[in-house]
C-alpha cells in the first residue's frame, strides 16, 4: 500500500483533485480488495504463487505466464477465492490477461516482421516480476461515434494513438474508459480495442507506463451508493472492499522504444483483442466467488428471519448455486481446454470462454433477484445507521426491527446491508453492471460464439443420422 503513496498522480473524484489516493476514505476499499491479491500470496503459496520461468524465483501468479493448462485453471481458483474474500472486484486481472495474450501475439509478430517485441516483454515481465508490481492493463477506447472507425472519427483522439515519434519512443494521446484499477496499479499497459486497418497503424500501439508517467489524468467514476462509507461502517453494507474504475486521459504521454510491444502492426490487432478477451473472459470466474459471497448472505438473512426450513426458500437456495456453479463451470472449462500457441504460452478455449462470459450477464442477475426475494423488502426500507444509533428512536427500531428472537438486530441490519451492497449498492457496480458490458457487451461474446458455432458440421451430423445423402443436401 505505501508503494502506491506519494505519487502526486492527477486523479478527480466528485470534482476535486485528490492529493493522496491511499488515503482517500471513498477510494480505500478498492485498495483494500486489491491488497488482497498480495495477502492471499502469503496466506495460501500454493494457490497464488508459482516458481518463475524467469526469475527462478516465487512470484504472485498475477504476474506469470502461464505456460501449462494447470497454469490457467489455477488462475480461475484463485480469482474465485479472491471473490469469496472481497466481494468485490480485486482488479488484478486485467493487467494478468494482458500479459498472457502479449506474451503469444508478440512471438507471432516478431515471426512475420522480425520485430523486437517478444524480447523487450519478456524483459518487462521481469521487470514486474522482480518488483511484485500490479499492472493495470487498458484496452477500451472513447470510441466517440460507433458507427465509424478510429481513423472517420471527427475527433482522432476517441481512439487512443501515436500523437509524435522520435527516435527514442513514441507521444500517445487519447482515452481509455472503465479502467480497472487502474490507480492501484504501477504500471500500465495500453492496447487498442478492436481491429484495425492498414491505414490505422497510428492506433496500433501497445506499450507500458509507469501510472504516474507525465500528461495522464485520472477521472473516478462514481459508484452507486458510494459516500455511504462517510456515513457509518454498518451502513456501507461492505465498509472494507470495492473495485475502481476511473477515465484515464492521455495526453502526449511518452513510451520509450524499449516499452513499445506493438507499433504500427494493425494485420496483428484483432489476434490480440481476440486474445485478451478470451482470457478476460474465463477470468469472469471472479464472480462466481462473489456469488458465493450473496449466497452466503441469502441464506442467513432466511435464518435470521425463521425461514430457512421452508422447502421454497431451500429451492431458492439450490437455484442460486447452480446458476453460480454454471459461471464456474465454463470459466473452468475454458481454462483446461487451454492449448499452447507458438510461443509455449498457453491460450484457454475461446469458444468456452465466451460461453463463460455470456452466461455472467445474465445469471448474476437472476441471482441478485433471487437474493432479494429471500431478503425482503426491508432491504430497501431499512432506516439508517444513524436513526438506529439515535437514542430516542434506536431502542425502537432495535424492537422492532428483529427477526429471530437470538439473532441481534445488528446482525439482521449488517446482512441487510451487505445484499443492498451487492444487489443495488456500491458493489453491484461489478456484480452486475460490469458483468454485462466488462470484457465487452453481451453482443461481442455472442459474435464469437456464432463464429465458432460450427453449424456445418453439426448440421452434417443431423442429416447422416436422418438418414439425408449428401448430395441431397447440396443448396
Ligand atoms: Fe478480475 Fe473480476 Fe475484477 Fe475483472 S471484474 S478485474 S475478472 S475481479
Ligand atoms: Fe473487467
Amino acid at each position: 500500500m505505501n508503494s502506491l503513496r506519494g505519487r502526486h498522480l492527477n486523479v478527480y473524484l466528485m470534482g476535486a483533485r485528490v492529493d493522496e489516493s491511499v488515503d482517500h476514505p471513498l477510494l480505500r476499499p478498492s485498495i483494500n480488495a486489491m491488497a488482497k491479491t498480495y495477502d492471499l500470496a502469503l496466506a495460501d503459496p500454493e494457490l497464488a504463487t508459482v516458481i518463475s520461468p524467469f526469475t527462478g524465483e516465487r512470484i504472485n501468479r498475477f504476474l506469470h505466464v502461464a505456460t501449462s493448462a494447470e497454469d490457467v485453471v489455477q488462475q480461475n481458483h484463485r480469482q474465485r477465492r479472491l471473490g469469496q474474500l472481497t466481494g468485490a472486484c480485486f482488479q488484478r486481472c486485467v493487467g494478468m490477461d494482458a500479459l498472457n495474450a502479449l506474451y503469444s501475439v508478440t512471438y507471432e509478430i516478431d515471426q512475420k516482421h522480425a520485430t523486437p517485441y517478444h524480447a523487450r516483454l519478456k524483459h518487462f515481465i521481469l521487470q514486474m516480476q522482480r518488483g511484485n508490481f500490479v499492472i493495470g492493463g487498458t484496452m477500451t477506447d472513447v470510441k466517440g461515434d460507433r458507427s465509424k472507425s478510429p481513423s472517420a472519427q471527427a475527433d482522432p483522439d476517441m481512439y487512443l494513438h501515436v500523437s509524435r515519434r522520435t527516435t527514442d519512443g513514441v507521444y500517445i494521446r487519447g482515452a481509455k474508459a472503465h479502467q480497472t484499477g487502474c490507480i492501484n496499479s504501477h504500471w500500465l499497459v495500453v492496447m487498442p480495442t478492436l481491429r484495425l486497418g492498414p491505414d490505422e497503424a497510428d492506433y496500433a500501439i501497445v506499450g507500458a507506463l509507469p501510472v504516474d508517467a507525465g500528461g495522464i489524468t485520472y477521472v473516478i467514476g462514481r459508484q452507486s451508493c458510494d459516500t455511504r462509507i462517510l456515513e457509518g461502517e454498518l451502513e456501507a453494507g461492505n465498509a472494507e472492499f470495492s473495485g475502481l474504475e476511473a477515465l484515464v486521459i492521455f495526453e502526449d504521454t511518452f513510451i520509450p522504444n524499449d516499452l513499445i510491444f506493438m507499433d504500427g502492426e494493425t494485420g496483428f490487432t484483432a489476434l490480440l483483442v481476440e486474445r485478451f478477451t478470451a482470457f478476460h473472459r474465463r477470468s469472469y470466474v471472479c464472480k462466481s466467488g462473489v456469488g458465493d459471497v450473496l449466497i452466503g448472505a441469502a441464506a442467513t438473512v432466511a435464518e435470521y428471519n425463521g425461514v430457512e426450513k421452508a422447502s421454497h426458500i431451500r429451492d431458492k437456495l439450490v437455484e442460486m448455486t447452480h446458476l453460480n456453479e454454471t459461471i464456474y463451470a465454463t470459466g473452468i472449462a475454458a481454462s483446461h481446454q487451454s492449448l499452447p500457441t507458438p510461443s509455449g504460452a498457453y491460450l484457454c478455449d475461446q469458444l468456452l470462454a465466451n460461453v463463460c462470459k455470456q452466461q455472467v450477464t445474465r445469471i448474476t442477475y437472476e441471482m441478485a433477484r433471487l437474493a432479494q426475494d429471500l431478503a425482503g423488502g426491508l432491504l430497501v426500507t431499512l432506516p439508517s445507521e444513524a436513526d438506529y444509533q439515535n437514542p430516542l428512536i434506536g431502542p425502537q427500531l432495535e424492537k422492532y426491527l428483529k427477526g429471530r428472537d437470538d439473532v441481534p438486530t445488528e446482525h439482521r441490519m449488517r446482512i441487510l446491508r451487505l445484499i443492498e451492497n451487492l444487489t443495488l449498492g456500491r458493489n453491484a457496480v461489478g456484480y452486475l453492471t460490469e458483468s454485462l458490458h466488462g470484457a465487452g457487451s453481451p453482443q461481442a461474446q455472442r459474435i464469437h460464439i456464432q463464429r465458432q458455432m460450427q453449424l456445418e458440421f453439426k448440421q452434417g451430423l443431423a442429416k447422416k443420422l436422418a438418414g439425408i445423402e449428401p448430395d441431397e443436401t447440396a443448396p
